[in-house]
């Protein structure tokens, strides 16, 4: 394939914007390479600025769960735009996303909308914070919150693809009340909790964790961390930015049967435009300000075009009663023929997926926390991922990063892309 126009448009770039790029992981820093550039994308495939078209795996990390440019969202949004695009007041349409938000996920009374993913973890932690009067929260190595400073002390995503897991100019203040634990792994946790009694607002974890490949819960693991927090008067925070309306209407809380405290939000629910948010029962909503003295803000948040995105979207996904089945198959599909090719090509691999995330790990072991998914081999990944865009399937460059199945894939794409990953395998 030809790159010609996206290299140009790189070289430009570079000169304004650091690194040519406004979100690390894009810059294909982890495969090498330049980035390419997005003319525009329909359903499953993303057209490239040399005319080139790609099968798409990431959709916008997470978004685009029914494909690019899917009519009812595009036509909400600009509906919406004709009559204005921010006004900083109330609009009826807040309540209609909240109210359908609401119904979908258990176990919360309200929600509060916000502008991404970051804004919605940090939120729910300083909400966390003042309604419990403690002041240290537990993560897991390897979850990825957003870029807010408690959440970057071995964040996944980015910030392992770059070997950058503490980012400097987060102070030592910050860190310390940050503790760090491994995931998959309950017993690590109590301990945390014992060492610093009565000190821990919240646990903060990705109930399925898509930042170091998809890795999922082990059996029981966050039933567990449930009474762990009930038995010490801790907050649990599902940060479901990837997994809400993604693994289930209700998200994991639903797959998992499992209550958290607070949800956080993002991607699926703002339809591919800029939104966040986090939700809880009543008693801890409202905490929030105006209502209580945990102060939060922000001048576009509840943007009419965000939520007319996000309601059509979560909408769309509410009226399909076979969504998620039809996401699940579609990936278990491709699972398998991966899985057929590359042990067929007597290639080391291991695969996690749950629902419609789903990763390739090249390495035998189990992958079920963030060591684990850092033993991989680099440089088969990076053969295997330039190896696939070669052919026109675009997947993350980054082996710390799941992939995002998209209704919008036929099974035509499924094969095509199953045939690619044979190609590339008799390459590894
Ligand atoms: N939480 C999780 C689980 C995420 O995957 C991400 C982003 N990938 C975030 C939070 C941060 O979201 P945003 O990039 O919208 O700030």
């Amino acid at each position: 394939m030809i790159y010609k126009r996206s290299s140009a448009l790189f070289a430009e770039a570079e000169k304004v914007i650091p690194g040519g790029v406004n979100s690390p992981v894009r810059a294909f820093k982890g495969v090498g390479g330049t980035p390419i550039f997005v003319k525009e994308a329909k359903g499953a495939y993303l057209f490239d600025e040399d005319g080139n078209r790609l099968i798409d795996y990431i959709n916008s990390w997470g978004p685009m769960i029914l494909g690019h440019a899917h009519k009812p969202v595009v036509d909400a949004v600009v509906e919406k735009a004709k009559k204005g695009t921010s006004f900083g007041m109330p609009t009826e349409i807040e309540t209609k996303i909240a109210e359908l938000a609401v119904l979908m996920v258990p176990n919360i009374d309200k929600i509060r909308f916000v502008n991404s993913g970051t804004e919605a973890c940090m939120s729910a932690v300083r909400l966390a914070r003042g309604f419990t009067g403690k002041d240290k929260v537990i993560k897991f190595a390897g979850c990825y919150h957003g870029h807010s400073d408690s959440f970057l002390i071995q964040a996944g995503s980015g910030a392992s693809t770059f070997g950058t897991p503490n980012s400097p100019g987060v102070t030592q203040g910050t860190a310390k009340d940050t503790l760090l634990a491994k995931y998959n792994d309950i017993a690590n946790v109590e301990q945390l909790i014992k060492a610093n009694n009565n000190e821990i607002a919240c646990v903060i974890i990705e109930p399925v964790a898509g930042n170091m490949g998809c890795i999922p819960p082990k059996e029981g693991f966050l039933q567990a961390l449930r009474s762990l927090c009930d038995a010490h008067n801790i907050l649990l925070i599902f940060d479901e930015v990837m997994t809400g309306f993604r693994l289930a209407k209700g998200g994991a809380q639903e797959l998992f049967n499992v209550k958290a405290d607070i949800v956080c939000f993002g991607k699926v629910i703002g339809g591919g435009l800029p939104v966040g948010a986090f939700a809880a029962r009543n008693e801890i909503m409202n905490y929030l300000a105006p209502l209580g003295p945990v102060y939060q803000a922000g001048t576009l948040s509840g943007n009419p075009l965000a939520m007319a995105a996000g309601l059509a979207m979560i909408s769309a996904l509410n009226n399909d009663a076979e969504i998620f089945k039809r996401l699940e198959e579609k990936t278990k599909y491709l699972h398998q023929g991966i899985a057929n090719v590359l042990t067929q090509n007597n290639v080391v691999y291991t695969i996690n997926r749950v629902g419609s995330m789903i990763s390739v790990h090249f390495d035998e072991g189990a992958v079920t926390d963030f060591d684990t998914a850092a033993k991989g081999n680099n440089d088969t990944f990076k053969k295997f991922f330039h190896g696939l865009l070669n052919q026109g399937v675009y997947i993350a460059p980054s082996a710390f990063e799941t992939w995002f199945i998209t209704d919008a894939l036929t099974y035509e794409d499924l094969d095509f892309t199953i045939n690619a990953v044979n190609q590339v395998a008799k390459t590894l």
